[in-house]
């Protein structure tokens, strides 16, 4: 099976696809997209849940938040492959009921990335890493 747009994790065990372009696109330097993610930011974008499709794999996620400080927000469910432990998207947020987030860096082809709208989180961005020119938000996007 597969959609427009689809992503796997780094063993293969999970795919999943969509068919929307992402209505919004973010760097996340939050200190949960850091540990989740092991870099100094996440890519993800914010798709509809109802188009968000898992097709293989067995999954296994950890909640976040709540918090301020970080994308949490209300909280959220972060998803990885229960056998390779890729993060693959995040779904169970309470800030935004109908959406799924999308790790890009999860995306079959490179070609399928969206180029991120905004960076988000910025108090929390190491100073070594230069801001896009973007619009910047110290927290969540208003
Ligand atoms: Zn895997
Ligand atoms: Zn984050």
């Amino acid at each position: 099976m597969s959609k427009k747009y689809n992503g796997h994790c780094a063993c293969g065990a999970v795919s999943y696809g969509f068919d929307t372009p992402p209505t919004f696109v973010a760097n996340c330097h939050c200190t949960d997209c850091k540990r989740a993610s092991g870099g100094e930011m996440a890519t993800f974008g914010l798709v509809p849940a109802s188009d968000f499709t898992v097709f293989s794999g067995e999954t296994k996620s950890f909640s976040y938040g709540p918090s301020t400080e970080t994308c949490a927000g209300k909280g959220l469910d972060r998803v990885f492959c229960a056998n390779c432990g890729s993060r693959l998207f995040t779904n169970n947020l309470r800030d935004f009921p109908d959406g799924v987030f999308v790790q890009q860096g999860t995306l079959d082809k490179l070609d399928d990335w969206f180029a991120p709208q905004a960076e988000i989180f910025t108090w929390s961005r190491e100073s070594f890493m230069p801001a896009l020119d973007l619009p910047q938000f110290d927290h969540a996007p208003q």
